[in-house]
């Protein structure tokens, strides 16, 4: 084992990558060295242009050129972890490797799942959608394929079918909510995204639960859902749920529940050991890992006195077909006593949900450019009212000046 490692990072993702540079920027004199098993690292959001061929492994890249030299950070690739011992302060790699450290940050994101379904995990021609491995195999069944069914309508089953649509394949997206990007949207704003992929050519069953796989052998011909209906395919990509990846926990005495257990500090169990990002199972989104990977690298660095405050403030934002969106907070009103307050013309849809005068969710699409207003007002509960003002017209001056 070579000397311990100041700080230590499993995973080159959006937490990782977060990390090291606010461990960085935090210490500068500090040993920092990053583990992931990618070859390549890469941004996840950005994975569908390798199947649209508008970026290689390379220029998927989302750290600045030159950052790991220019701060002298240390980065095993294909490099996959097998265990953590905290008592004795080393993590294990599968291939013989072990490495000390005084603080772990494990930010080893999530795995996409295969459903129990019949047929569907024994076949040959399903894939997930997470790593470059993932793109690449979709990439070749792509070629000279026909038809594609898409399972769930999320991001990750929209990136793909937005990529996949303009090679000529024909495109069906089957998912069990009355809507795409249910965790995202309510129906009428999904809609002005369901138009427009419609028009790409891209077909939707809603509504419809998945409960088969018809198969040649190992090959999946068609995927049929509850109602009996079949939609045929070449090969089918599974973009429904992900797993935080934690398996290699099992055994190290730190608390693993959904997710790795974190305190308000993205503390874990031990008190030498931070989680942050998919791993540690808060939200699924690409900002959030990467403001986790900041705040556990400030009480890496500095003791436990940064709170990680954003559980419910998530924002995920999109941009299919020229359209903008974001989607803040709460995304539907799970009782009456909220009130939707909507604004929208042939190019922009705003809506608000919003009890006794604050904002607990905001969806914007088209023009975003309300979306620091209504962040600040949801992170801070903001009654509306206080500012005097129409709800359209306040401005985020307002908010901070009360
Ligand atoms: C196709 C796709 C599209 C998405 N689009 C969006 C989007 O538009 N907007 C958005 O906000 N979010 C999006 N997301 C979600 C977002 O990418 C994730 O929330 C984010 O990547 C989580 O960051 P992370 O650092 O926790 O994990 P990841 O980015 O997944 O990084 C995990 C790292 O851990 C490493 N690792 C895992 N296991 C091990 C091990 N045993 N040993 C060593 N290393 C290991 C991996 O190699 C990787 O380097 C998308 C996700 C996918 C898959």
């Amino acid at each position: 084992m070579n000397t311990p490692f100041d700080y230590l990072i499993i995973g080159a993702g959006a937490a990782g990558m977060g990390a090291a540079k606010a461990l960085r920027s935090l210490d500068q004199d500090s040993s920092v060295a990053v583990l992931s098993a990618d070859t390549y690292m890469i941004s996840r959001p950005m994975l569908h242009l390798y199947l649209s061929h508008e970026r290689d492994e390379h220029t998927l890249n989302f750290m600045p050129k030159g950052f790991l030299e220019n701060n002298n950070v240390t980065w095993f690739h294909d490099c996959t972890i097998s265990s953590v011992d905290p008592k004795k302060k080393t993590v294990a790699a599968s291939d013989g490797r072990c490495f000390g450290y005084k603080k772990l940050l494990i930010a080893s994101g999530a795995s996409y799942c295969i459903p129990p379904i019949p047929g569907l995990r024994e076949a040959e021609n399903v894939y997930g959608f997470r790593d470059l491995i993932d793109a690449v195999k979709i990439d070749k069944a792509a070629e000279g394929a026909k038809k594609a069914v898409i399972i769930g309508a999320g991001l990750v089953g929209l990136d793909v079918a937005y990529a996949l649509a303009p090679r000529g394949i024909s495109v069906t997206v089957v998912e069990m909510a009355d809507r795409p990007l249910a965790l995202q949207f309510p129906k009428e704003a999904a809609g002005w995204y369901q138009r427009l992929f419609e028009k790409a050519g891209v077909r939707f069953a809603l509504n419809a639960k998945v409960s088969g796989a018809v198969l040649d052998g190992k090959t999946v011909t068609s995927i049929e859902t509850e109602d009996g209906t079949r939609y045929d395919c070449d090969f089918v990509v599974v973009a429904a749920g992900v797993r935080p990846n934690c398996g290699f926990l099992q055994g190290s005495g730190i608390a693993v529940e959904r997710g790795i257990v974190v305190d308000d500090y993205l503390g874990t169990s031990d008190e030498n050991i931070f989680a942050a990002g998919d791993a540690a199972g808060l939200s699924g989104t690409w900002e959030a890992a990467t403001k986790q990977g900041v705040c556990a690298a400030h009480n890496m660095v500095n003791g436990k006195k940064t709170i990680y405050a954003e559980k419910e403030t998530v924002k995920n934002a999109m941009n299919y077909y020229g359209l903008t969106g974001i989607s803040l907070g709460m995304v539907e009103a799970p009782n009456n006593t909220y009130r939707e307050i909507v604004k929208q013309d042939e190019k922009d849809y705003k809506r608000l949900l919003i009890r006794d005068n604050i904002v607990y969710g905001a969806i914007l699409l088209g023009n975003i450019t309300g979306m620091p207003v209504w962040q600040y007002a949801i992170q801070n509960g903001i009654d509306l009212s206080r500012t005097g003002k129409e709800i359209w017209d306040i401005t985020l001056q307002d908010l901070k000046g009360l």
